[in-house]
């Protein structure tokens, strides 16, 4: 899978994929003074001979940061800094991110600030990732607000190996299914029915997985192609994110994964778009275990701060991606009583 921005680059999926590190990326890798790997520490407990094993002739530099949004802080920012420039590393290092979207966003600002930029190589771990892992947004987190501080920084290739995620906890598999998911709301009738389908992602096959993640990958890449800088239609990717990001300000960071706030934010931009798909979503969040039910506790009036905070809204009215149909997104600006009495009727109907 090609994707072609400014600097375009190559997605490898499938089972195994590290190794087509050497395969395809020798000449690279051999180049670099250095290749120093950063790694989300839980990952690479779990997974790091792999990865070092197809790596061996390139005697990597392994950094690991905390597990997690964790990662994304200025301080650990710094400390991957402290150690390219202790380990002696130039504009010659090749720097690969290893682990979730997380650490994927932190190690793609390292690289593209360290020297004023070194080339890095995305190894996302999570199914979330593939949709950070593609599409070059890098950001650590300011105690003000989150991804506040990053670039557009586009990798030298993904190496995206199923393999990796085998080990992912339940949460963190519905996580990214919501994303994948979003990648179907806003492009492709045939393939949400498919996905609507699952009562439970344990019964997906490995197979059917990869061909979830490689049309997901397929989707974000071809708007990001259309608007590498989000002056348009890459706005689209954020269906279901102006809620979402307000519930996961309101109840903390961490208290619900990104993708399950994505989710309750989906049904909101629904029922905001009068969409028939509703009743069948709001079945699929319950049956496949998504925690829909806490709109039910959650005011309006707790959210809008954060709704009117959104980088997409202005402040008198808020604006959503909506959906005109499966496959056609667009976006409204909606005066807040309207937003209001939406949330308030969605609410009930989840009760
Ligand atoms: P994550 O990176 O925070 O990882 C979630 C948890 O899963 C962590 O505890 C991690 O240690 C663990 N984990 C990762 N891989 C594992 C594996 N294979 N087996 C077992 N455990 C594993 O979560 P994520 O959902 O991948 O990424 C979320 C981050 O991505 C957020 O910070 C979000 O802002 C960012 N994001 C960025 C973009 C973008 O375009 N750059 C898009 C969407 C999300
Ligand atoms: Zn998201």
């Amino acid at each position: 899978l090609r994707v072609e921005t400014e600097h375009p680059y190559t997605v490898h999926i499938g089972q195994g994929a590290v190794k087509l590190l050497v395969k395809h990326y020798r000449d690279l890798l051999a180049a670099a003074d250095q290749v120093v790997v950063i790694a989300d520490s839980q990952v690479a407990e779990l997974h790091l001979p792999q990865l070092l094993g197809a790596l061996e002739d390139f005697q990597p530099k392994v950094f690991r940061v905390p597990a997690g949004e964790g990662a994304k802080s200025a301080e650990s920012f710094m400390d991957c800094h402290s150690f390219l420039l202790s380990e002696n590393c130039s504009r010659n290092t090749v720097i690969l991110a290893f682990g979730g979207g997380a650490v994927g966003d932190l190690a793609g600002f390292v690289a593209s600030t360290f020297m004023r930029g070194v080339p890095f190589i995305q190894v996302p771990t999570t199914i979330l990732a593939h949709d950070s892992a593609v599409g070059g947004k890098t950001a650590i987190n300011h105690p003000l607000g989150k991804n506040m501080i990053g670039t557009f920084y586009q990798p030298r290739a993904v190496i995206y190996d199923s393999d990796f995620l085998q080990t992912l906890p339940e949460n963190e598999i519905r996580s990214g299914m919501a994303e994948v998911i979003k990648h179907a709301f806003i492009s492709n009738e045939g393939w949400l029915d498919e996905l609507m389908a699952y009562q439970d992602f344990s019964t997906m096959s490995g197979q059917e997985l990869e061909g979830h993640l490689e049309k997901g990958i397929a989707v974000k890449s071809a708007i990001v192609e259309e608007d590498e800088f989000e002056g348009g239609v890459r706005k689209f990717l954020n269906f279901g994110h102006t809620l979402a990001h307000a519930i996961e300000a309101h109840l903390g960071y961490g208290k619900l994964t990104h993708g399950e706030a994505v989710v309750l934010g989906m049904a909101y931009a629904l029922e905001l778009s009068e969409s028939p798909e509703l009743p069948r979503f709001l079945n699929w969040t319950k049956v496949n275990g998504y925690p829909i039910t806490l709109l039910v506790n959650m005011p309006f009036d707790e959210l809008l701060p954060y709704m009117k905070k959104d980088k997409k809204s202005t402040a008198a009215a808020l604006n959503f991606v909506l959906l005109g149909a499966v496959g056609r997104p667009y976006i409204e600006t909606i005066p807040e009583q309207r937003a209001q009495a939406a949330y308030d009727k969605l609410r009930k109907t989840i009760k």
